[in-house]
């Protein structure tokens, strides 16, 4: 079986076309500027030379028909006639209450995608825009969703209520949602895989630190809390992100900067975060280097996101009644020894002991880098959401 992964944003679509029988992409790519002059797509078939095709994509049809050709060329493509499709898998951000795990996609699932607009207003209509631009080039090949937020729907009200009137919950769907949840489902069900044991029996933190990051409190593979909320702009300090804060904030940098509402919302989504404290960078490379040279804002604003991610995780204990594994993933946990050392020195009273040496070499590759002894173990797993989508996507057109 081959699978088409599609995830799109507002200007851009990532896609992998997937070998079921391998779960190794048999080619990969991005189109960039849709709908801006300049537009272009990077195509990597996996046994030939990459290409770069620069086209005019006014639209997300546009931008998928040149993904398609890139695939069905007779050179650089890696199959023959779009037959060879079993499945498209879409990436899709928001699907409120009422998706719990991935579904075929009919009439009534694109409505409450379309719903969900007002809970995600920059990535729900680009993923809308690629589920019809599928179906509208691929008519017979069915359309599976896979949601960021469905994996915490397992969550109980009370990790996800806010503690405002109930009314607005109500009313507007105010709660915690979650997101990356694809992400916290692969490196969960994987950790359960890498340590041998059945998923059912472990209490597992995960821990997904790239750009944007978020930490689930996973119980029997179920997730019990999450740090992201109604949108993704709660929890752990991020690239560019505030994370927590006293919501007070809001109205009065408001009133003290003279701020539109929308302006205080981009102050805090992207120009804060590690990048706001540090003045230098949103990447964490920039940051450690930075440090090293003796850049105290820099340094500050590694030493605050390390105390978030232990915060969470000293919470996420408690909510759990123990932890079996903590696990690192996305850039900065699968890469950063430094920064995966700073968040573990003082979980020692969760029975946490880095073996200094694994942490070090560990990248790139699935791995247990705690002491032999060490009652929670400590793992870095690299996240793969596409094949996660993949496998949903699998599943459900098997299922059919
Ligand atoms: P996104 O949220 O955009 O998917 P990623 O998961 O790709 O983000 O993570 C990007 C972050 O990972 C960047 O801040 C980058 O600096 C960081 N990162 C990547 N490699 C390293 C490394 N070797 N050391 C420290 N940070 C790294």
């Amino acid at each position: 079986m081959k699978i088409l992964i599609i995830n799109c944003g507002s200007s851009s679509l990532k896609y992998q076309l997937m070998d079921m029988n391998t779960k190794v992409p048999i080619a990969k790519g991005l189109v960039e500027r849709i709908g801006i002059p300049g537009s272009v797509l990077n195509h990597r078939p996996a046994d030939k030379e990459k290409v770069v095709i620069e086209t005019d994509l006014p639209d997300h049809v546009a931008a998928i028909q040149v993904v398609l050709d890139a695939i069905l060329h007779p050179e650089h493509g890696v199959i023959k006639s779009l037959n060879e499709i079993d499945a498209v898998g879409h990436r899709v951000v928001h699907g409120g209450e009422k998706f719990s795990a991935s579904v075929l996609v009919d009439e009534g699932v694109k409505k409450i995608i379309t719903d969900c607009i007002e809970l995600s207003p920059l990535h729900n209509p680009a993923n809308m825009a690629g589920i019809l631009a599928c179906e509208k080039l691929m008519p017979e090949t069915p359309q599976v969703a896979v949601f960021d937020t469905a994996f915490h729907q397992t969550m109980p009200a009370e990790s996800y209520i806010y503690g405002i009137p109930y009314e607005l919950y109500e009313k507007y769907h105010i709660r915690r949602y979650g997101f990356h949840g694809t992400s916290h489902k692969y490196v969960s069900q994987r950790a359960a895989a890498l340590l041998n044991k059945d998923i059912a029996d472990l209490k597992i933190i995960t821990c997904h630190l790239g750009n944007g990051s978020s930490i689930a409190a996973v119980s029997g593979g179920k997730c019990v809390d999450t740090s992201m909320g109604l949108t993704p702009l709660e929890g752990l300090m991020m690239g560019t992100r505030s994370g927590d804060i006293d919501p007070t904030i809001v109205s009065y940098i408001i009133d003290k900067e003279g701020l539109t509402a929308q302006q205080a919302n981009d102050l805090l989504n992207k120009k804060s975060g590690v990048l706001g404290v540090s003045g230098v960078s949103s990447d964490f490379r920039d940051l450690e280097q930075a440090a090293q040279a003796g850049n105290y804002r820099a340094q500050l604003a590694l030493d605050v996101f390390a105390h978030d991610v232990k915060k969470y995780i000293g919470s996420y204990a408690a909510i759990l009644d123990g932890v079996d594994a903590i696990v690192f993933t996305a850039g900065v946990g699968e890469n950063s020894p430094t920064m995966r050392e700073s968040i573990c020195n003082t979980l020692s009273y969760l029975g946490v002991s880095l073996d200094d040496e694994k942490n070090k070499n560990a990248r790139g590759q699935e791995i247990d880098i705690s002491n032999p002894e060490a009652k929670c173990r400590v793992l870095v797993i690299p996240t793969n959401e596409e094949l996660m989508i993949a496998l949903d996507t699998e599943e459900i057109v098997a299922g059919q």
